[in-house]
């Protein structure tokens, strides 16, 4: 997507402290990378994003990153890519984002 206003512009910058604490920190990657076929669900990494107390910072950090695969705070990549052209284009704003997890 190319759009004039920088996805940095609109999500806050939490920094990468925050992952050590995160409870996903130490399981494993293909908890959060599934394969196409399970379309993101019933996995693990979903349920633990579920009650994740650092879904924000996570989320914040995937839209920032522009991360192209994978689950973060319960988002998709189709997901995540509906959320930032909101952003971008003024639809929504970071606390309508919040608001939704
Ligand atoms: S919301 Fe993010 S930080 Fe929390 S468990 Fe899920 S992937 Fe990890």
């Amino acid at each position: 997507m190319t759009l004039d206003v920088p996805i940095h512009s609109v999500v806050p910058d939490f920094g990468t402290d925050w992952k050590y604490a995160a409870p996903c920190f130490q399981m494993p990657a293909d908890a959060f990378y599934p394969d196409e076929g399970d379309r993101y669900n019933s996995t693990a990494g979903w349920d633990v994003c579920g009650t994740c107390p650092l879904k924000l910072e996570c989320l914040a950090t995937a839209l920032r990153d522009e991360e192209q695969f994978g689950l973060f705070a319960q988002t998709s990549p189709d997901h995540r890519k509906m959320l930032a052209t909101g952003l971008l284009r003024g639809t929504m704003n970071w606390t309508d984002v919040t608001n939704m997890l």
